[in-house]
């Protein structure tokens, strides 16, 4: 299913009962004491227990079975280029593939895959334009695409910058990936981009394909970028010592992917722990990349920082919902009144040793998903990706 973002119908009165676990997106409060959500016009319109919700005049009923709640994941760092098509491996269908690992928003570290990418000023700010335009208008299995995300190169202006908000982008792609790659150079651009409205977020470590570049965590810290893309790297990670430089050095958002080093991942996120700075953690999978397309990414990574990570599973879903959505100032990510509703719905999977959904996770099983929501309207049932989920939601109206 492609839905066109303009062509959707109108979205009538969603009404989510017998959740068995809430989650929140919500650091400070990871689980509410709720079991219904309700949603119209596809935002949360009430939360709480079934009999205190207003649930009349509904178009759609699901009843959860018990199943847990989460809002949609998003994920930090893709790079998409047209469609629902990456050029990396030459495949299609892989947003839709993510949409059935749980993600609900992606986001552009730029276009970068693109074949014969332009370099020259107009060509980068044509590209990113039009990226912006065409996955606001195009929705890959209804999955949330923030594309449009320019990789600054050399002689670009203050104008530049300005000239890119105005036209809708709000993103840059990785710094470091064009021909800017002095912190100097970096910090001055970062800059315009920010007092533009325009966030921005930086490669660091190692070359993750032949032509990509080394970033330290000096240019880092120099740039200043509000991200600190792939902090463990995409795969070679800087050396531990200087992880923790970046994130007792700086208090920028601490991105943890997928396509990284599991040593120096599970590394960032102990020094976050310990400065009391989990609020920064947010989750990626960088693909597609080298190592490919993972549409089950992020519920790896949830699974990995919990289980040897050691972290109670129900605050690592925050670092890849609620975080990401504060850090990047979105308007999902929380299961709070006002945010749109893009849910997960999810259980142990079957024959996990774990006794419960949040215990199965952490001993290392991903969840089963058993249905994803966007904007208040169903996109899938049952995963065709994840190991089937022991319960499942069903539609009763
Ligand atoms: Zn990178």
């Amino acid at each position: 299913m492609a839905l066109a973002a303009g062509s959707e119908k109108q979205v009538g009165k969603l009404v989510i009962r017998n959740v068995g676990l809430m989650l929140s997106g919500d650091l400070a409060r990871p689980i509410l004491d709720a079991d219904t959500v309700v949603a119209e016009g596809g935002q949360i319109v009430a939360l709480g227990r079934f009999a205190d919700c207003d649930t009349d005049g509904a178009g759609v009923v699901i009843d959860a079975h018990g199943c847990a709640l989460s809002p949609g994941l998003i994920d930090s760092h893709v790079h998409p280029v047209f469609g629902d098509w990456t050029p990396r491996q030459g495949q299609f269908g892989w947003i839709d593939s993510f949409l059935h690992g749980g993600v609900t928003t992606m986001i552009s570290a730029g276009e970068v895959h693109l074949p014969g990418r332009p370099r020259d000023i107009v060509g980068v700010k044509a590209l990113a334009i039009t990226a912006q335009r065409a996955y606001a208008n195009f929705r890959p299995g209804g999955v949330k695409v923030l594309g449009g995300a320019p990789v600054i190169e050399k002689g670009m202006v203050e104008s530049d910058f300005v000239e890119l908000a105005a036209a809708g982008v709000t993103l840059l792609g990785e710094v470091g990936l064009g021909s800017v790659k002095a912190g100097y150079e970096a910090k001055q651009m970062v800059a315009w981009a920010r007092a533009a409205g325009i966030q921005s977020t930086i490669h660091t470590g190692g070359p993750s394909v032949p032509g990509s570049g080394y970033i330290d965590a000096d240019t880092v810290l120099e740039a200043d970028a509000d991200i600190i893309g792939h902090i463990n790297g995409g795969h070679t990670s800087l050396p531990l010592s200087q992880i923790r430089c970046l994130c007792e050095g700086c208090g920028r958002g601490i991105e943890i992917v997928h396509n990284g080093n599991e040593l120096a991942a599970l590394s960032a996120l102990r020094f976050a722990r310990e400065l009391g700075q989990l609020d920064r953690v947010i989750l990626g999978t960088d693909s597609p990349a080298g190592s490919g397309v993972q549409p089950l990414g992020i519920l790896r990574m949830i699974a990995l920082l919990a289980s040897v990570g050691d972290m109670p599973a129900e605050l690592i879903f925050c670092c890849a919902t609620g975080n990401t959505a504060l850090t990047r100032k979105l308007d999902c990510g929380l299961i709070e009144l006002g945010r749109a509703a893009d849910f997960v719905l999810m259980d142990r999977a079957q024959h996990s040793a774990g006794r419960d959904l949040l215990d199965s996770v952490r001993q290392g099983d991903l969840p089963g998903i058993g249905m994803v929501v966007i904007d208040g309207i169903v996109r899938c049932g049952r995963s065709r990706n994840t190991p089937p989920a022991e319960r499942v939601p069903e539609v009763i109206q």
